[in-house]
């Protein structure tokens, strides 16, 4: 097997000290080992977030540099699934945020986490957060479904809620990309959460009011949301959003101006004041 241009870990470090000069920007996938329900493999956040991720590095012409996968998430609330995995928030916070700052001390300037399961989220942003406090780079996180919420939005037929986890949405990606490991004649549509007009839970349309309880209070089979909608039709069009905007996203992280700080404790403020 050839190395792969696109991949951190197929460089020597010589080459990856040089690399350095062209200041690809940094991307880390994430995703979790995680029920998806009667009829998706525990390995879906982190297939769907690693398709994604390796189809925009392929693509991107040495803009990206691809890390390997953190294939585990934080799971506290889906335990009582077997087969889920839990990482704990703060072991997950550090972890990541170790990363990220390794990269950082290698001199990349510009990383972005790409998650594959919501959540990770709330977490990622906090080290999106400290990895700026703490280092000379910029680094941001998002959620895959996030970047192309006029594309799904356009092929959805679920009402709120349809597209949560094990859904309309995480169906069809995966029927597209692996169809034969989707066991669709198991698929169930379940959307259990207590009905309410602040608090629900949808990939595409987020709630005003944030909460997340156990998941074996609101769902019987680990479904939030509608898969006897997926198509694997659906899933080539999200992918296909999603991939293009990737790329967007990185021409544009890439190139972002990074402001000067000042120190106002020792500049002096009052010149810039018209009294
Ligand atoms: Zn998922």
């Amino acid at each position: 097997m050839e190395r792969k241009k696109h991949l951190y870990q197929h460089y020597t470090w010589p080459e990856l000290g040089e690399m350095v000069k062209t200041q690809p920007v940094v991307v880390l996938p994430i995703g979790s080992v995680e029920d998806h329900g009667p009829h998706l493999p525990l390995d879906t956040d982190n297939f769907l977030i690693w398709n994604i991720c390796e189809e925009a590095a392929q693509r991107a012409d040495g803009e990206i540099l691809l890390l390997p996968l953190v294939p585990y998430g934080f799971e506290s609330h889906h335990m009582d699934f077997p087969g889920t995995i839990d990482i704990h928030m703060d072991h997950l916070l550090n972890f990541v945020l170790d990363i990220t700052k390794s990269v950082a001390h290698h001199g990349f300037k510009r990383i972005l986490i790409a998650d594959g399961h919501g959540s990770n989220m709330p977490i990622l942003e906090l080290v999106a957060r400290r990895t700026i406090l703490e280092t000379n780079a910029l680094c941001a996180a998002f959620i895959w479904p996030s970047l192309a919420i006029r594309e799904i939005r356009a092929v959805r037929e679920s009402e709120r809620s349809g597209m949560s986890h094990a859904c309309e949405l995480e169906t069809s990606v995966y029927l597209h990309l692996d169809g034969q490991r989707v066991q669709m004649e198991k698929a169930v549509k379940e959307m259990g959460m207590p009905k309410s007009e602040f608090v629900w839970s949808d990939l595409m349309d987020g709630s005003p009011v944030r909460m997340m309880d156990y998941w074996t209070r609101f769902s019987k089979s680990g479904v939030n949301g509608d898969p006897t909608l997926a198509t694997a039709e659906k899933g080539r069009v999200v992918f296909g959003a999603v991939i293009e905007a990737f790329l967007r996203l990185v021409r544009e992280f890439k190139t972002r101006p990074m402001g000067e700080r000042t120190d106002y404790h020792r500049e002096s403020w009052r010149g810039l004041s018209p009294a």
